[in-house]
């Protein structure tokens, strides 16, 4: 029986990758990529020459069986995604499973995650958080996944796309509260990175008027419920305790 590695590649930056995850690359029969012209290249840098094949969303469960019967016979195969960890908002769960249920070792070699990537710099705690993944399209399935979310006291971690940014952050401001702290992690590792963490009023105004704040690639973060009450309670007190001195 072959194994199947599980491989994490750059979510930008292209030296973000192990040189684990390079060796296992080069010495696997096959890679299976979602999108093998996007991975080619990034593979070429490395000088990975390693065949591909297709393992995306329209054809998972045909290449499913196509790669388990390879590691069946003795193959090792890689996969991977477009970015990052692969089965972190992509392809690659039923793979996993279909290769564990045969009995196939899956090894993970682990790197480059954007959710993490951005919880590691946000300021946001970081001891619970809860990866929520892409948010519904539609505004009024978007609002009601929201409103399930609004009482978790863990800190929310959601991907979103370009083009949906200011109206998400519109739905977090309305359903989450005008106050609540957030965090937009755009463009991380790459060449236009910003990390601003302010309240969901100010952000969600701050993208509406600034297109540039609607480019490219971005991880939203929002407090748990208490998180911001917690730290003006504090500050009112604080407050509170300097007028207390000052006053007659
Ligand atoms: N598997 C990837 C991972 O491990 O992060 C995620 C793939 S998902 C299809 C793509 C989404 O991840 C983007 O829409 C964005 O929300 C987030 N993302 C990926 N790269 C990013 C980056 N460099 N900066 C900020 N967000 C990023």
């Amino acid at each position: 029986m072959g194994c199947l590695w599980v491989v994490a590649t750059p979510i930008g930056h292209r030296d973000d990758i192990s040189a684990r995850a390079i060796e296992t690359l080069r010495s696997v029969a096959v890679i299976a990529a979602e999108d093998t012209r996007h991975s080619r290249p990034m593979l070429l840098q490395h000088n990975i020459g390693t065949p591909l094949v297709a393992l995306h969303e329209h054809n998972e469960r045909e290449a499913v069986a196509t790669i388990v019967r390879r590691l069946e016979q003795g193959e090792s195969v890689a996969l991977i995604s477009d970015a990052g960890t692969p089965l972190i908002s992509d392809p690659g769960f039923r793979l996993v499973r279909a290769a564990r249920e045969a009995g196939i070792r899956c090894i993970p070699v682990p790197g480059a995650c954007a959710a993490i990537a951005a919880l590691s710099v946000a300021g946001l705690p970081s001891d619970r958080f809860v990866f929520e993944g892409f948010l519904p399209p539609k505004s009024a399935a978007r609002r009601s996944r929201l409103e399930e979310l609004a009482g978790d006291p863990r800190t929310l971690i959601f991907y979103e796309s370009s083009h949906r940014i200011a109206e998400s952050l519109v739905d977090m401001r309305d359903v989450f509260g005008a106050e609540r702290e957030a965090v937009l992690a755009r463009e991380l590792t790459k060449m236009f990175e910003t990390v601003i963490g302010e309240p969901l009023r100010q952000l969600a105004e701050r993208v509406a008027n600034d297109p540039n704040q609607q480019r490219g690639e971005c991880v939203i973060l929002v407090a748990g419920r208490g998180e911001d009450t917690d730290a003006k309670l504090a500050e009112g007190q604080r407050v509170f305790a300097i007028l207390r001195e000052e006053l007659p």
